[in-house]
C-alpha cells in the first residue's frame, strides 16, 4: 500500500497520537513525511512538544498540577481549535 500525502488538516488530527506514539507505522511515516515538506506543521509540532515539555517539567517539580490525561485533553483541544469543522464538544 502506497503512502499517500497527508494534508495539514489530517496532520493536526494525527499529531496527538503521533506524540503519544500511538500511530501505526504507516501513519507515523505519513506524519514524518508531511513534516519533511511542510514548515507550518513542523513549527506546530515544535510548539506542541514545547507545551508538553513545559507541562511535564511542572508535573515533575510540583507533583500533580497537570496529569498526563489532562495534558493530552488540552493538546487535543488545541488541535480541535485548528480544525474548521464545527463538531460540538461536550464540556462538563
Ligand atoms: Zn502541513
Amino acid at each position: 500500500m502506497a503512502i499517500t500525502e497527508l494534508t495539514c488538516r489530517e496532520f493536526v488530527e494525527l499529531i496527538t497520537d503521533y506524540l503519544e506514539g500511538a500511530l501505526i507505522p504507516v501513519e507515523a511515516a505519513r506524519v514524518a513525511s508531511h513534516l519533511g515538506s511542510c514548515r507550518p506543521c513542523t513549527l506546530y509540532l515544535d510548539q506542541m512538544q514545547r507545551t508538553i515539555a513545559a507541562a511535564d517539567r511542572s508535573t515533575k517539580s510540583s507533583d500533580s498540577l497537570v496529569r498526563p490525561n489532562e495534558l493530552l485533553q488540552r493538546v487535543k483541544d488545541l488541535a480541535a481549535v485548528n480544525r474548521d469543522d464545527d463538531t460540538e464538544r461536550d464540556e462538563a
